[in-house]
């Protein structure tokens, strides 16, 4: 690829002005009609690339084939997967990215908000960016590189593919999702549709990785019903459910069992909201591990808790309630070996030491790979995901090109 103009880094520039937050407080599909914003662009540019079925349904998903240009019959059809939301916690609206070109080591200033530094020390994985071309936003927005490089190195890659005949592949679905930020992004996938046999997510970090092992996750949802009474007379009468809720906070340890003390392959523990009054409280946790029986234990861990705060308020009563969100993709690619084998294959390809790793969350393919389509997660060379600090190099974004056209190129050699 080496004579090869990348369209990568213009549809970036292009995909990150347009503002997609997603909204975990919105009960829509997609949670924000902006987001089809997007995928209306992304849409156009499908079709004017000649991808005659490229769709975007009233979800706001979107659908695409690169069709097969080998006489082999058996090759899979291959899905690439990116979302086109970004993240609610900082503000997608007005972004403004700026090329720090030839980056020679020293830390980066985001112009609009002086406080806002990109430090060397801060960023491991820019040291391995010397001489790049560094993509960030301007100090007061996110970037939006998770996951709008993704999307950029797919369609990119789907150009490159189609104006490259002597390239052999098989079929290829293009699938770009809503709302992966707010955990609901193959809600309305169509399998049937998708007809995909395995897929990839374009959504990893540092440049070589491969993920093909994500967290187990539920949620749990706790609602206590207290003893409300006028305060005036509530000697003796009173359960006040916020102290009950602040009691089992309390329980929980200092130093273990949390995000913010936890790493590598341990889960966590996690209360992510609460809201009451005396009369009624609801706290709501998200309980993270690597293993089902690990998952299992922290539920346990957290009712035990309960129970126990709960024999101190005698007139009071606690529901539990656990909900599953996703499981760890291993299990499911464990059984299909080749996913994983020929997507190594295809990053050594294109001049990089590959990375297994494993993601302390969730993505798109972690659901995927439970609904029918082994998934793993491939980079897309976004870092500091979520952040005013967000960034990715040019370079990066060219070499996940080349990774996902060598990806579609392996599986057609080995079928
Ligand atoms: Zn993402």
């Amino acid at each position: 690829m080496e004579n090869y103009h990348y369209t990568a880094v213009d549809r970036f520039l292009r995909y990150v002005q347009i503002d997609t937050q997603s909204d975990p407080q919105s009960a829509t599909n997609p949670s924000t009609e902006k987001q089809k914003d997007l995928s209306r662009v992304l849409v156009q540019e499908l079709l004017d690339m000649g991808i005659a079925d490229a769709e975007m349904d009233e979800w706001g998903y979107v659908y695409a084939t690169v069709p097969a240009n080998t006489d082999k019959p058996n090759v899979p059809t291959i899905c690439f997967c990116s979302h086109v939301d970004t993240s609610p916690d900082v503000t997608g609206a007005g972004v403004k990215p700026i090329i720090h070109e030839r980056w020679n080591g020293t830390d980066i200033s985001l112009p609009d908000d002086p406080s806002q530094q990109i430090r060397v020390a801060d960023h491991p994985d820019l040291s391995h960016q010397l001489g790049n071309d560094i993509i960030t936003a301007s100090g007061t927005t996110l970037l939006g590189a998770d996951n709008k490089a993704g999307l950029a190195e797919i369609m990119d890659a789907a150009q490159y593919l189609l104006t490259h005949p002597d390239v052999k592949h098989g079929r290829i679905r293009l699938l770009f999702t809503p709302d992966e930020e707010v955990g609901r992004g193959t809600e309305k996938v169509d399998m049937q549709k998708l007809g995909a046999d395995f897929g990839y997510t374009i959504d990893g970090e540092a440049l070589g990785t491969l993920e093909d092992e994500t967290f187990s996750a539920d949620a749990v949802k706790i609602t206590i019903q207290g003893v409300s009474t006028h305060p005036g007379f509530a000697k003796g009468k009173l359960e006040n459910a916020l102290k009950i809720a602040a009691d089992l906070l309390a329980t929980l340890p200092k130093n273990a069992l949390s995000p913010e003390t936890t790493e590598s392959k341990e889960g966590f523990v996690h209360p992510t909201r609460m809201e009451g009054n005396q009369d009624k409280a609801v706290l709501e946790f998200i309980i993270r591990d690597f293993t089902e029986t690990g998952l299992q234990e922290k539920e346990t861990y957290l009712q035990n808790q309960l129970n126990e705060v709960m024999t101190y308020y005698p007139g009071s009563s606690a529901q539990f309630v656990v909900k599953e969100q996703y499981r760890n993709m291993k299990d499911v690619l464990d059984q299909y070996p080749a996913v994983v084998e020929n997507a190594l294959e295809a990053i050594r390809r294109s001049g990089l030491s590959a990375q297994r790793r494993s993601i302390r969350g969730g993505t798109d393919g972690s659901r995927l790979s439970f609904m029918g389509l082994p998934c793993p997660n491939i980079f897309a060379g976004e870092h500091a995901f979520h952040s005013r600090q967000e960034w990715v190099s040019v370079q990066d974004m060219q070499k996940a090109v080349s990774v996902i056209v060598n990806v579609a190129q392996v599986w057609e050699e080995r079928s």
